[in-house]
């Protein structure tokens, strides 16, 4: 598959055409492709060749080659690689959490890359050769991460699979040796890494049932999210967040990043009695300026009514609609089976919004970890500034209430697969795994934000 990241679309080749793509990195024309195909024993004809690339080029999947902005040195390749190192500061974790894994695998057949260092491909094909006979042809179970740099490396998936993940749902890697040998993203997760000028706070990913199921648990068990007590401490691979200087609240509000460290200390210490409509009465006193109501909007905060997030539905059902109706993955791609269940989601909403705006139910305390959760770690805050606390806060909303809404048709559709608990952390995961996120590129809100 071709997946075209900034227009979303996705393009499936044939394995012989994929021999020809692997050779068109900016140095061969027309008859130096020709040459690289037959060098790999493929038999692809000139005019098939050329129809082929046409057919890409109209897909807009064709450059002629790197510009000046493109040609990436040496310096940055290995620092977009290896990770610039963490600031030496204090690693603040969230406070009571502790993982438990349900060994059920939902992340590992889930996300559609898992990142592979060369060096970690080389263990795991070392470890097992006969996964996807990668052993013998690193291609065979890894594609470069993007384009044609393998400096980074997706293994392959098997009906949306890890390769490496195995019958019983256990991580092949994890059981031929040490949980050492498996690529760096798999030991880290769920940790997520922000550094707000004075600590860098670490709170989970909240895309896995084992986070949300773990958030509630009352006896605090369950293993850190890093046992890191400074920044110095953590792998140099490690990707840590970083705030801007100026953190974007609301509309009209911005405040120095020194200042985000105690409110979302203090807003994280919140009772939130309903996900939807703290969260939207969070993000009218961030647009309303008022910062010092923004406790009493998570903790007592008016019904929540549909208007506020109705927009943002419609602008991401499209995207859900794309990915259910992608036929070319197999029917037991959990990504696919989670997209249909979405859009039953959606029809849910349309037919009885009230029931499902009235309040949590039984995901009460789920919706409050949640919360919190998101406040703790700094992840209602935009790295790049490029969206506001308020507008974020609305996105989470919208969240929260899809979650509902899959609860119920997860159930009625007789879903068995154990992911489906926990319907919040697989909309989650869709949002930024599969892109409905990307609706924010060009969404303004009611509030023009
Ligand atoms: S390498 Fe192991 S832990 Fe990582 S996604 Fe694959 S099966 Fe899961």
């Amino acid at each position: 598959m071709l997946h075209d990241t900034k227009n979303d679309v996705t393009v499936r080749i044939a394995e012989r055409a994929w021999v020809l793509v692997s050779g068109m990195d900016g140095t061969r024309d027309l008859e130096g492709l020709a040459a690289w195909v037959k060098r790999a024993g493929v038999a692809i004809g000139d005019e098939e060749m050329t129809s082929f690339l046409t057919e890409l080029a109209a897909e807009g999947l064709v450059e002629d080659g790197p510009g000046e902005d493109d040609v990436v040195t040496g310096e940055a390749a290995a620092q977009a690689s290896s990770g610039g190192g963490a600031p030496d500061r204090p690693v603040l974790a969230l406070p009571g959490f502790g993982l438990r894994c349900d060994g059920q695998g939902t992340c590992c057949r889930f996300y559609p890359s898992v990142v592979f260092s060369p060096l970690e491909a080389a263990r795991a094909r070392g470890r097992l050769p006969l996964v996807e006979d990668a052993g013998l042809d690193q291609r065979r179970g890894f594609m470069p991460l993007a384009g044609l740099d393998d400096r980074l490396l997706a293994v392959a998936l098997v009906n949306g699979r890890c390769a490496y993940l195995e019958a019983d749902l256990r991580c092949g890697i994890h059981r031929s040796g040490a949980a050492a040998d498996k690529p760096l993203g798999c030991r880290v997760y769920p940790a997520r890494f922000v550094d707000d000028g004075s600590a860098i706070r670490v709170s989970p990913w909240l895309e896995c049932g084992c986070v949300l199921a773990s958030g509630l648990s009352a006896d605090g068990g369950g293993e850190p999210l890093t046992t890191a007590t400074r920044g110095a401490e953590l792998e140099r691979a490690i990707f840590v967040e970083r705030l801007p200087e100026l953190v974007r609240l609301g509309r009209t509000l911005t405040v120095p990043r020194s200042e985000v460290a105690a409110l979302s200390l203090e807003l994280s210490s919140c009772h939130v009695p309903d996900g939807v409509a703290s969260l939207l009465a969070l993000a009218a006193v961030l647009d309303g300026g008022e910062v010092a109501g923004a406790k009493r909007a998570l903790e007592a905060p008016p019904p929540a009514e549909l208007t506020h997030l109705a927009e943002r539905l419609a602008a991401i059902r499209p995207r859900v609609a794309r990915l259910a109706a992608e036929e070319w993955r197999s029917p037991e791609d959990f990504a696919r089976q989670l997209a249909t269940a979405l859009l039953g989601a959606f029809d849910l909403l349309d037919v009885m919004p009230e029931e499902l705006l009235r309040g949590p139910g039984v995901f009460e305390m789920t919706e409050s970890f949640y919360v919190r959760a998101l406040l703790f770690g700094h992840q209602l805050f935009h790295p790049k500034g490029k969206h506001t606390m308020a507008s974020l806060a609305r996105d989470r909303a919208v969240r929260v209430l899809l979650g509902r809404a899959l609860a119920v048709t997860a159930n009625l559709a007789e879903l068995t697969d154990p992911a489906f608990r926990h319907p919040l952390a697989l909309v989650e995961a869709c949002s930024r795994a599969y892109g409905l996120v990307g609706y924010l590129h060009t969404f303004i809100d009611e509030n023009g934000a």
